[in-house]
């Protein structure tokens, strides 16, 4: 077993079984004498894997079939200007929910392509809540509807999905398969697979198929679905490993229970660390409402910023590392996505106990 337990926001910690596979079969793959890494993604052999990581997904998540399912590149990041590219259409405007650092930076990209509404904004109480949908400013003429369902820097985290009359959009990218979704309330998903799903290089996206095919005219071919949609995800090279990797994390969810057991799982988790947090008379604090803390990304703080170095200090003494805030925000940050194993979180929590003990 790894020797540390690993809180990372993203890169994040995956599957040991995962890895232990994949280093099992890094030289040769299935027979075929070769690495992943060293075959053609054109192949008899990376089609295989390319397939079967889409089957498994969609089996896992139950991704309607008028649905399609892209391994793209780019990163969550792309997504910010790809979406308004294909969706909206030139002149059109864009309902966007600000909840925090990702909202921001997706409302910011997609200014250069479309009028933005944003709809509702938490900023002006330190983005502690997802605002009530009662108060939401919708334009009823928006080319679609945009969210981040977990904020990854905040720890903020929707617990419902909105309603939406137009197409909703969802950066999913910190807590996708973290609990079970309808898919079909969606427009299109998105997700960066470095936090919930496999190493970084790769964005999955999940887009409903009526919603391709109107791409702004200056679309650059490799920004525009359509392409990647006619082309199976193949349209130039793809990112193989990290496709590679993500169908073993899907089969490994799949072999935990589904996102069914996962979710479970991850609910018990954040249970453990928030309770801590709760019954620390006040040497752990979190600003965020109770109903919208983060399952994935805990953030909280100590009294003061010294004592939040030697935190960090001796819990990396203690094997827990990687658990240092956003430079944005500060404090602390415990990461505790799918592949955390529920072991590590009890061992946070315990060294939580003993330095409230030690220094409260
Ligand atoms: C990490 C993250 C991003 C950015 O991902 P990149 O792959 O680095 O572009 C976007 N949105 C959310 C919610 C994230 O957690």
């Amino acid at each position: 077993m790894a020797k540390v337990y690993n809180f990372s926001a993203g890169p994040a910690v995956l599957p040991h079984e995962v890895l232990a596979e994949a280093q099992s079969e890094l030289l040769d793959w299935h027979g075929s004498g070769m690495s992943v890494m060293e075959m053609s993604h054109r192949g008899k052999e990376f089609m295989e894997i390319i397939h079967d990581a889409e089957h498994d997904l969609r089996s896992l998540m139950q991704i309607p079939d008028n649905y399609k399912v892209l391994f793209l590149q780019g990163g969550a990041s792309q997504q910010f200007s790809m979406v308004p590219l294909n969706l909206a259409p030139e002149g059109s405007s864009v309902d966007i929910v600000n909840t925090g650092h990702w909202s921001r930076l997706a409302i910011k990209e997609t200014r250069h392509y479309a009028r933005v509404n944003v709809v509702a904004s938490s900023e002006d109480t330190g983005f502690d809540r997802v605002p009530d949908q009662s108060g939401w400013k919708r334009d009823p003429g928006a080319a679609y509807l945009h969210y981040t369902s977990n904020e990854t820097i905040g720890g903020l985290q929707f617990p419902w999905v909105p309603d939406s009359e137009v197409p909703l959009v969802c950066d999913m990218s910190s807590d996708f398969l973290s609990k079970e979704v309808d898919v079909s309330r969606f427009g299109l998903i998105y997700a960066g697979a470095q936090k919930n799903i496999g190493p970084s290089g790769l964005v999955v996206v999940i887009v409903r198929e009526d919603l391709l095919g109107r791409a702004q005219a200056s679309t650059p071919t490799m920004l525009d679905y359509q392409i990647h949609a006619d082309a199976d995800s193949m349209y130039n090279t793809p990112s193989t490993w990290p496709i590679y990797i993500s169908g073993l994390v899907f089969k490994w969810i799949a072999s935990h229970g589904g996102v069914k057991g996962i979710a479970a799982r991850n609910t018990e988790k954040a249970g453990l660390l928030y309770h801590a947090i709760d019954s620390s008379e006040g040497f752990y604090t979190t600003h965020i409402q109770s109903p919208f803390r983060s399952s994935m990304n805990a953030v909280f703080r100590l009294g003061n910023e010294a004592l939040e170095e030697t935190f960090l200090r001796e819990a990396a003494r203690n094997g827990l590392v990687q658990l240092k805030g956003h430079r944005s925000v500060g404090g602390i940050r415990a990461s505790i996505y799918n592949a955390m194993p529920i072991e590590g979180v009890k061992s946070l929590v315990s060294f939580m106990q003993d330095f409230a003990r030690q220094n409260g």
